[in-house]
């Protein structure tokens, strides 16, 4: 399994002497530049993830030394990956400065490419009510995912001893082959044959995983999910997927989030929009209405209705709509924290009038004069009908 390593050094723009600091900001640069919320590009989601997957490995001295060591121009088997590090959860964090969540939240997206060293990311659906979604909510999720052997601590070998360093590759697990070709001399690292790519040989199987070095376990993750989520966002946990079978760090634990519709409540990104209807005299006299809000600490707010309002008028409160979510927030035109929310009032005529009603509304009716309906007016002008 030899695979074209990609050039990090390329994708950031950077030197390869370049310094920590020069990394730094070359990424900074790069991901805010084609952030799938700010760049709607087709190509900027997957030039985004080839960007993040550059700094996962420049950005960390140890994997760093490794990738220089196995070059970029020659195919290289990364079997001697991975190891050290363990530290930060998120280079995200990094980019939404102040930020808290340790996972990152792509709109749309999809294809999660791997990077070297990495275990498989595990895909699973997450439905939500349109109130958890709006609110924000602890969801439970089981899945089944395969952890290091904790007898063997993940070697194979019989209480994580019983084994010795492969000879031949002096337990790295990749050897160099030298081969010569009309082109020249092709150096290429590929796994160790004697010990397929482990660096060890075991004396004595683990009885508890049959020397596999894991085991497969069905796991009940928490997980937050943020207010303000929306339908078909995706949600990736940052190395809650498989483990790398060469040791390298474990996939991504990706989530597709589904939101059910509400009762009266539709929603555009953080807008809300909902239709209250309102009597033909309020709609004329004018009138103070109550109207829902997703919100943690208020139920409702009052509407004032103007007199004269017509049917289908579009009354629009700002920031009464659902929270903005931080990852959304980071562009430069949306420093808005809550969408708004789109109230049309539709005028709603009596029925089934009794015959004294009926006398008042005729009565109201030859009382009236054409300045009070200019629209009426206006059609009869127009059409002279
Ligand atoms: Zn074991
Ligand atoms: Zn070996």
């Amino acid at each position: 399994m030899i695979k074209m390593a990609k050039n990090y050094y390329e994708i950031l723009g950077v030197q390869k002497a370049a310094s920590d600091e020069e990394l730094k900001s070359a990424y900074r640069k790069l991901a805010k530049q084609y952030h799938p919320d700010i760049n709607k590009a087709p190509e900027a989601a997957s030039k985004f993830k080839e960007i993040n997957e550059a700094y996962e490995v420049l950005g960390d001295k140890t994997k760093r030394q490794n990738y220089d060591r196995f070059g970029t121009a020659e195919p290289g088997g990364f079997s001697g990956f991975g190891g050290g590090g363990g530290g930060g959860s998120s280079i995200f964090e990094d980019l939404f400065s102040g930020g808290t969540d340790f996972f990152n939240i792509f709109t749309g997206g999809g294809q999660q490419r791997r990077g070297p060293g990495k275990g498989e990311d595990i895909y699973k659906n997450i439905t939500l009510t349109f109130e958890e979604a709006a609110f924000g909510t602890t969801k439970e999720l089981k899945f089944d995912r395969s952890e290091s052997c904790n007898s063997c601590r993940g070697t194979g070998a019989k209480g994580g001893t019983a084994y010795t360093q492969c000879a031949q590759c002096n337990g790295t697990g990749a050897v160099r082959v030298t081969r010569e070709t009309p082109l020249g001399r092709m150096v290429s690292t590929g796994a160790c044959r004697a010990c397929g790519g482990k660096g060890r040989i075991v004396k004595q199987t683990c009885p508890d995983c049959n020397g596999a070095g894991y085991i497969r376990r069905s796991v009940v993750k928490k997980i937050d999910i943020p207010e303000g989520i929306g339908n078909g966002q995706v949600m990736t946990i940052m190395r809650e997927g498989e483990r790398d079978p060469e040791g390298g760090e474990n996939g991504n634990l990706v989530l597709a989030i589904k939101v059910m519709p509400h009762r009266f409540f539709e929603r555009d990104g953080s807008d809300l929009f909902i239709t209250v209807p309102i009597t033909f005299s309020q709609a004329a006299l004018g009138a103070t209405v109550r109207v829902p809000v997703l919100k943690k600490d208020q139920a409702f707010i009052e509407l004032r209705i103007e007199p004269g309002t017509q049917s289908h008028t579009l009354i629009t409160r700002e920031r009464e709509g659902l929270k903005i979510l931080k990852s959304e927030r980071t562009g430069l035109f949306n420093r808005k924290d809550r969408g708004d929310l789109n109230i049309n009032i539709v005028v709603e005529t009596p029925r089934n009038l009794t015959p004294q009603q009926k006398e008042l509304v005729k009565e109201f009716a030859n009382s009236c004069n054409d300045l009070q309906y200019p629209k009426i007016r206006d059609y009869q002008n127009k059409t002279n009908l």
